[in-house]
């Protein structure tokens, strides 16, 4: 039985207790729930450590959130109010404590990720990437990747961050956050903003001023599959990465985009997941001494995300094994990838139904 490596998962049960509101909401405390149910009986089980969170320090949550919006956050929760700047983004009292605990995830894993450990998941809600510094959307209150991404620069001088975000949806918060920053690249995989919630991520929207370039937004149209995904990643994603060569990468891990989750119009399988995990685990092999942080976004189908989410991690920690059965120390090339092949325009396949509402 071959080796494969651990794996923390940094959770904290006070996350189930973030109240969205009941069965009609689909953000619920069950996504957690499923997902560790699906990892305990998993042969994963035996590498995997459990470690709480602390809550994020009011410090880190203003390198990204306003003053202003903390305390609103703040007081909505404790007051008793149902939500936040949209009726989306249902909340109860116990929310902002669960929101601390989640910004918090990111920043202990990173704690460990500069000691022993070199694979963290962090399975928290609420989700952050649709978070802006200003306002909360998309049922996300503070943008965990991007106070991660600052906490990783500022407490341990990592300069190069990637963010890579294979959520369904673009990742708006994280964008707006570095747009402006050639230190972080943000790398989106969304379906096409045409038809998809929040409306943002166009392949013309590539960075401003000194970020011009250190942003990658790749729409794919909806019913993409794991063929088209396969293709984008070859021909675009692994050139980009390559050329940016991170010191970190951070995962905005959303499964959402499975074709049992109706929450985007996005085809691929479960086993893709383990694709993303095999590839990520690859780079940050070759670029980041192998050190990977993965945070949970979106994922509302219960069953297909704790399959997805077990078989990223069992990719992630299988992957010393793949190498090894390849070629000791040897990159992967873009062509060697399974499946990729020319697929055609991508925005002129798939095109043939809007979706009527994005959430
Ligand atoms: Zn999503």
């Amino acid at each position: 039985m071959p080796l494969s490596r651990p794996i923390t998962i940094v959770t904290h049960p006070h996350c189930l207790a973030h109240d969205t509101g009941g069965g009609e909401h689909p953000e619920t405390p069950g996504r957690l729930t499923a997902l560790l149910a699906r990892l305990q009986a998993s042969p994963l089980r035996d590498r995997l450590t459990m470690v709480e969170p602390r809550k994020a320090e009011r410090r880190w949550l203003t390198t990204f959130h306003d003053e202003h919006y903390l305390f609103r956050l703040e007081e909505c929760a404790l007051s008793g109010k149902t939500h936040l700047d949209h009726p989306d983004n249902q909340l109860c009292f116990d929310s902002y404590e669960a929101a601390l605990l989640s910004a918090g995830a990111g920043l202990t894993g990173i704690d460990l990720l500069e000691g022993e450990e070199n694979l963290v998941f962090c399975a928290v809600r609420p989700p952050g990437h649709h978070a802006e510094s200003n306002l909360a959307l998309g049922f996300c209150f503070l943008n965990n990747c991007v106070l991660a991404a600052r906490y990783w620069q500022q407490q341990y001088g990592r300069r190069k961050i990637l963010v890579i975000d294979f959520d369904a949806h673009h990742g708006n918060g994280i964008q707006s956050a570095f747009e402006e920053d050639p230190e972080v690249f943000y790398l989106s995989l969304h379906e096409h903003p045409t038809f998809s919630f929040p409306g943002s991520g166009y392949a013309e929207e590539t960075g401003t001023g000194p970020g011009r370039g250190a942003t990658l937004n790749i729409p794919l149209p909806p019913g993409a599959d794991d063929q088209m995904v396969l293709n984008a990643w070859s021909k675009r994603v692994e050139p980009a990465l390559a050329a940016f060569a991170p010191e970190r990468i951070i995962v905005a891990a959303g499964f959402d985009a499975h074709r049992d989750d109706d929450m985007s119009g996005l085809a691929y399988s479960t086993e893709i997941y383990g694709k993303f995990g095999e590839y990520l685990a690859g780079w940050a092999d070759q670029f980041c001494q192998g050190k990977l942080l993965s945070i949970l976004e979106g994922g509302y189908h219960l069953e297909s995300l704790a399959d997805s989410a077990a078989t990223y991690l069992t990719a992630l920690s299988n992957h010393n094994n793949i190498t090894k059965s390849r070629h000791p120390g040897e990159s992967r090339g873009p062509e060697e990838l399974p499946g990729a092949k020319d697929t055609g325009s991508e925005s002129q396949q798939g095109l043939a139904y809007l979706r009527p509402t994005p959430e």
